[in-house]
C-alpha cells in the first residue's frame, strides 16, 4: 500500500517516519582522496627518504672519495712501492754486484744533534740518517757495497768516521748534514776539499745535478773548504783518501727546505746514490758495463799528494796512487765539523 506523505499525515496525524535518507557515499571521491592521501604520504616519505638518502648518499660520497682517495693513495703508495721495487730491480744505473764500495756517513749522533729547526725540536742527526738509510738503499739496489759510519742514533767521532771509510778501502765517501742559517739564504751546498780534487768535485757536482732534477729551493753551488773559511776542510774531506764530499741538504732552519726535505726524502735518496753511481763511470772506476776497472782503492789525488807532502811521505805511485791502509791521515789543519 503506497499512499502519499499526504495521506499518510491524514491518517495517522503525522508525517511518516522516513526511512533515514541514505547517506549518499562518494565513493569516487573517497577512493580519490585516498589515492590522494597515499600519493602524499607515497610523496613525503619518497621526499624524506630521498633526502636522507642524499645526505647519506653524501656522506658515502665522502667517504667513498676518501676511500677512492685513501685506495689511491693506497695504490699509489703501491704504485710507489712497485716504482721502489722496480727502482730496486731495475735502477736507472747500475754497477756489478759489490765492485765499487761506498761509505755514507750520517752526521752528528746520540748526544750530538747537531744544528735544530727555528723550534728546536727537530734535530739534524735524525734529518742525516733518515737520508743516509735512503741512500744506502738505493746504492745497494744498483749493485754499491754500502759502508755506513753509523745507522742508528749512535755517536761516532770524527776520526773514526774517516778511518772507517779509509779501512773499508771505500772508493768515496759522501757525508750527509743539514745546514743553518740565521739568515735569508736556503738550499743545497756540497763541500770538497780546498785542493779542489776533480774526483771529488765531481762527485758533488753530478750529486748537485741530481739534487737539482728532483727540485731544491737553491742550488748554492759546489764550494771549497770550509763555510766562512776556505782555508781549512770539513773533517771527513781532510782526513780521508778517496774522493769525498759534504751534502748540506737544505737549511733546517728554513721551513720550505724542511718541506721538500720531507717530501722528497726517497727522491733525494735515489738522486744522491744516482750521483754517486755516475761518478764510478765518470772516473773510470768502472767500465761502461759497470765491471770494475781499477784494482785499488779509488783515490783522491789531491788529498792524498797534499797528505803524503805532509807528512814527508810520497807514495810510490803504482798505477796511479797506492792506497793507505793506515787511515791516518794529515791533520796539520784546525778541521772543524759543521
Ligand atoms: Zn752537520
Amino acid at each position: 500500500m503506497n499512499m502519499t506523505d499526504e495521506e499518510f499525515e491524514r491518517i495517522y496525524g503525522r508525517k511518516p517516519y522516513k526511512k533515514q535518507k541514505k547517506v549518499k557515499i562518494y565513493w569516487g571521491r573517497i577512493i580519490a582522496a585516498a589515492v590522494i592521501f597515499i600519493l602524499v604520504v607515497y610523496l613525503i616519505v619518497k621526499a624524506v627518504t630521498g633526502v636522507y638518502s642524499l645526505i647519506k648518499g653524501d656522506k658515502d660520497k665522502t667517504s667513498d672519495g676518501k676511500s677512492q682517495t685513501s685506495s689511491a693513495a693506497a695504490a699509489g703508495t703501491k704504485a710507489k712501492k712497485n716504482n721502489d721495487n722496480d727502482s730496486q730491480e731495475k735502477p736507472s744505473i747500475t754497477v756489478a754486484e759489490g765492485s765499487i764500495t761506498v761509505c755514507i756517513d750520517a752526521g752528528h749522533g746520540d748526544y750530538d744533534g747537531g744544528t735544530t729547526d727555528n723550534s728546536g725540536t727537530r734535530f739534524e742527526k735524525t734529518d742525516n740518517l733518515r737520508i743516509a738509510l735512503e741512500v744506502q738503499k738505493n746504492l745497494e739496489a744498483m749493485g754499491v757495497n754500502v759502508v755506513m759510519t753509523r745507522d742508528d742514533d749512535t755517536f761516532v767521532d770524527l776520526d773514526e768516521r774517516c778511518e772507517i771509510a779509509n779501512d773499508a778501502k771505500a772508493d768515496m765517501l759522501v757525508s750527509l748534514h743539514r745546514n743553518s742559517y740565521d739568515g735569508d739564504i736556503s738550499g743545497v751546498e756540497i763541500w770538497v776539499n780546498n785542493a779542489e780534487p776533480a774526483y771529488d768535485t765531481m762527485l758533488a757536482q753530478n750529486i748537485m745535478d741530481k739534487l737539482v732534477a728532483v727540485g731544491i729551493s737553491d742550488n748554492r753551488g759546489v764550494q771549497y773548504g770550509y763555510v766562512g773559511n776556505p782555508g781549512v776542510n770539513y773533517y771527513v774531506n781532510a782526513d780521508t783518501v778517496m774522493p769525498s764530499c759534504l751534502v748540506e741538504l737544505g737549511f733546517l732552519t728554513v721551513d720550505e727546505d724542511n718541506r721538500l726535505f720531507d717530501e722528497n726524502l726517497e727522491a733525494y735518496g735515489k738522486a744522491i746514490a744516482e750521483g754517486i753511481v755516475k761518478t764510478a763511470y765518470d772516473t773510470g772506476l768502472v767500465d761502461s758495463d759497470g765491471n770494475r776497472a781499477i784494482s785499488d782503492q779509488l783515490l783522491s789525488a789531491e788529498k792524498y799528494i797534499n797528505r803524503a807532502e805532509d807528512e814527508s811521505q810520497a807514495p810510490t805511485p803504482a798505477g796511479g796512487f797506492e792506497t793507505d791502509t793506515e787511515g791516518e791521515v794529515y791533520n796539520t789543519q784546525e778541521n772543524e765539523y759543521y
